[in-house]
């Protein structure tokens, strides 16, 4: 099932900042859940969460996420990736406002205990 207007999240994967949501949120966090090893499973989805506010996206970045559809999925994604990253320091801005507490590192990616980082 295609979300008809995909809705964005920080980190829906542990290596993305930014992405829409292809399919309800609730199949990604049972996936997580049941998927995952365990000792990722609390950061995974503690710091999966709605953006607050998308509106005080970079206008680029909401217009790429706007064009996301199924009829031209590559296409579209990788525009949107591309716009997110050109935008990433205003996007990190955005999302350490959101959710100070999130353990993120500064490029975006989850950290998890005992790999070594
Ligand atoms: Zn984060």
């Amino acid at each position: 099932m295609f979300m008809k207007k995909p809705k964005l999240y920080w980190h829906i994967h542990h290596r993305s900042l930014l992405e829409p949501a292809t399919e309800p949120i609730r199949n990604r966090i049972k996936f997580i859940r049941e998927e995952k090893y365990a000792s990722e499973v609390p950061i995974r989805l503690e710091c999966l969460k709605p953006v607050k506010r998308p509106d005080l996206l970079p206008r680029e970045v909401r217009l790429a996420a706007a064009k996301l559809g199924p009829n031209d999925w590559d296409a579209s994604w990788c525009v949107f990736a591309d716009t997110t990253r050109r935008h990433f320091k205003r996007i990190m801005a955005r999302h350490r406002k959101e959710y100070p507490k999130c353990t993120c590192d500064p490029h975006g990616q989850l950290i998890f205990p005992g790999y070594g980082r």
